[in-house]
Order: C-alpha cells, then sequence, then structure tokens
C-alpha cells in the first residue's frame, strides 16, 4: 500500500490558513475584501486587543440565504469565479474562495447575514473548522463576522505575533488602504471601543486623505491626472517638500484593489527626478483603472501584488504624470522648504 494520503478538511483548511490568514490585519484584509464584494455602501471594523482578541467586520453588502452562509465555509467555495477563463477578467476582490475556511480553521467565527429581501437573517457558528446547523437571527441586511480568539488552536502562529499595539497598527493600517481605494464607500475604523477614523463615502479621494493625513497636509497635495486609450490614471501626490524620511505614506490602488508594488513606486519616484531630497519618500496615493485582462492580480494568495501585461507602458504613464502634475505646480527650482 502507497504511502501518500489525502489530508483531512480540516488539517488542509489548517495548512491553507497559514498562508491565507497570517495574522489579524490578514484576516481583516479578508473579510473587508468580501464586503466590498458584497457591494457594500458602508463597512464597519471594530478590533479588540489589536484583532488577537476580536474582529468584527460589519456590512451593508448583499447578504447570504441560509444555504450559502454554511457553504460560504466550505474551502475552494465562491460565488465569484466558475471557471478558468473568469481567472483572467477578475473584478472582485477575492476569488479563491479560501479566505473564510481559512479564518474558521484557527478562529471561533460567527457568520451572521441577511439579504435585502429576506425577512429574517442567519447566523452560523464554526469553531475549529465545526459547523453549527444555521439559526433564525434578526439583524439588519448585509452581513457582519465576528471572529475571536485568533489563533487559539495554533500556539506557535500566536506566539509569532507582535505587540497588541503593533498588530492594532496594521490591522488599522489596512482599513485606511481600503478607505483609499474606495473613497465611495464609508468606512469606520474603531479600536477596544475608541474610533481610529471614519470616512463618509462620498466619493471624494482628498476628503479620505485629509482624514489620514490631516486637512492641513492634503490641502497641500497636488492632483494628478492621466488617460491613454488602455489606462486611466488618477490621485494626489505630495510635494516634494513633503516627502518623508522615513518609510513613505504611498498608497496603489489598481482596479479598486490596494496593492503594493516596488515598480510603479519607482515610477512615482522617478517622476520627482531630483526635486526630492536624499532619502526621502514622496507620499501619495495613486490609482489606475484599466481592462481586467491586462492585469493578472492572481500571483499571490494575498493578492496585493498586481503584473501587468504592457509594465513599461504602465510605468511610463506614471512618471510623465507626476513629472506634469509636479511641474504644473509652479515649484520654485530646486527643492522647495515651504508647504
Ligand atoms: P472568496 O471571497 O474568494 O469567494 P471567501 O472564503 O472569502 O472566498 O468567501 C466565500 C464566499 O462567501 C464568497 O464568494 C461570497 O459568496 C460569500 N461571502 C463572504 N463574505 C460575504 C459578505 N460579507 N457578504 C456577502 N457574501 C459574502
Ligand atoms: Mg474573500
Amino acid at each position: 500500500m502507497g504511502r501518500i494520503r489525502v489530508l483531512p478538511e480540516a488539517l488542509a483548511n489548517l495548512i491553507a490558513a497559514g498562508e491565507v490568514v497570517e495574522r489579524p490585519a490578514s484576516c481583516v484584509k479578508e473579510l473587508i475584501e468580501n464586503s466590498l464584494d458584497a457591494g457594500a455602501r458602508s463597512v464597519r471594523v471594530s478590533l479588540v486587543d489589536g484583532g488577537i482578541t476580536g474582529i468584527v467586520v460589519q456590512d451593508d453588502g448583499c447578504g447570504m440565504d441560509a444555504e450559502d452562509a454554511t457553504l460560504a465555509f466550505a474551502r475552494h467555495a465562491t460565488s465569484k469565479v466558475r471557471s478558468a477563463r473568469d481567472l483572467y477578467h477578475i473584478r472582485t476582490l477575492g476569488f479563491r474562495g479560501e479566505a473564510l475556511a481559512s479564518i474558521a480553521a484557527v478562529a471561533d467565527v460567527t457568520l451572521r447575514t441577511r439579504e435585502p429581501g429576506a425577512e429574517a437573517g442567519v447566523e452560523v457558528h464554526v469553531a475549529g473548522g465545526v459547523i453549527d446547523p444555521p439559526k433564525p437571527v434578526g439583524i439588519p441586511p448585509g452581513t457582519r463576522v465576528e471572529v475571536r480568539s485568533l489563533f487559539y488552536n495554533t500556539p506557535a502562529r500566536l506566539k509569532y505575533l507582535k505587540s497588541v499595539a503593533a498588530e492594532q497598527a496594521r490591522c488599522v493600517e489596512v482599513v485606511q488602504r481600503a478607505a483609499v481605494s474606495r473613497p465611495d464607500v464609508s468606512f469606520w475604523c474603531e479600536a477596544n471601543g475608541h474610533v481610529v477614523f471614519r470616512t463618509s463615502g462620498r466619493g471624494d479621494l482628498r476628503e479620505v486623505l485629509s482624514v489620514l493625513f490631516g486637512v492641513g497636509e492634503a490641502q497641500q497635495f497636488l492632483e494628478v491626472r492621466a488617460e491613454t486609450a488602455d489606462y486611466r490614471l488618477y490621485g494626489y501626490i505630495g510635494r516634494p517638500a513633503q516627502a518623508r524620511a522615513r518609510r513613505a505614506q504611498a498608497y496603489w490602488t489598481v482596479n479598486g484593489r490596494p496593492i503594493r508594488s516596488p515598480l510603479l513606486h519607482q515610477a512615482v519616484v522617478d517622476g520627482y527626478g531630483g526635486r526630492l531630497l536624499v532619502q526621502h519618500h514622496p507620499v501619495y496615493a495613486l490609482a489606475i483603472d484599466l481592462d481586467a485582462a491586462l492585469v493578472d492580480v492572481n500571483i499571490h494568495p494575498h493578492k496585493t501584488e498586481v503584473r501587468f501585461s504592457e509594465e513599461a507602458d504602465v510605468c511610463r504613464m506614471v512618471t510623465r504624470a507626476v513629472r506634469e502634475a509636479l511641474a504644473q505646480a509652479n515649484l520654485a527650482p530646486g527643492l522647495v522648504a515651504s508647504v
């Protein structure tokens, strides 16, 4: 008899969880993505002890019926991808169907959800990968996911977490990135009962930046706009004097998805040319919209990296647009000290 065994589902989930849910912030990110994919206009995130003790994400999205609310916890169960072809045209933030199964493998999860037309909502509780039968519950339309005692059954993971303050900062950053990527959605972020920040969802990126950077600083930002047949670039960049000596506060959004890209960052830096002080990093919030077929988001489980089919074109457009925005701002030659 051979030695190879197919892993039981609960064990497979636990292994997958290692990739998808590294820390509370990854959990927050996955839950926010689900809310946005559900068409939420408002997303509320509450953290207890940096998300280690508790994370609640509540939305006013499309909700689920009882059957889906249970199925949502099965691995590779997704309403977002049906065929291989779909993978090349991904418009949703999620698509792997792994997040809820992974989170439920390493935490105690209570999901409450209600479709707008439904008479009542449904509550599903999952702990240690075991799903209790759904029961009816009275809640407003939308979905609320409560995650308790993250990593209670994986002590190695728990030990590897940083301080409550550090984990909270990472969680808040995830909500901030989501808020920047979707000014049209109202975000509310609170930690241990105190509001950290909130945005109105009016669709005004500068307003979101005012919340995150402060009104005075955001007022100084320069608008960037560029459009070609394939791409639309828009957003704001800080003046050279607003650049940071430490790590940059920089946001990239591609097709509504917050991403990290050293390549795009370098394209922005190139646009500043010699205007930046040595070892200083520009602050900015820029977004690119393009045909989903021209960008691949399925390259890492975290989905924070993308690959453009015409990378050089995109970078050239970014560099040029940044350079033009700075040129139009009538900055004094050389470095402008006064902001
Ligand atoms: P994925 O997002 O990759 O599809 P998830 O495990 O994150 O996988 O979610 C599984 C499914 O559960 C989703 O495809 C969606 O149909 C449903 N779902 C999860 N969260 C929500 C939510 N907040 N509102 C409505 N449906 C949700
Ligand atoms: Mg998801």
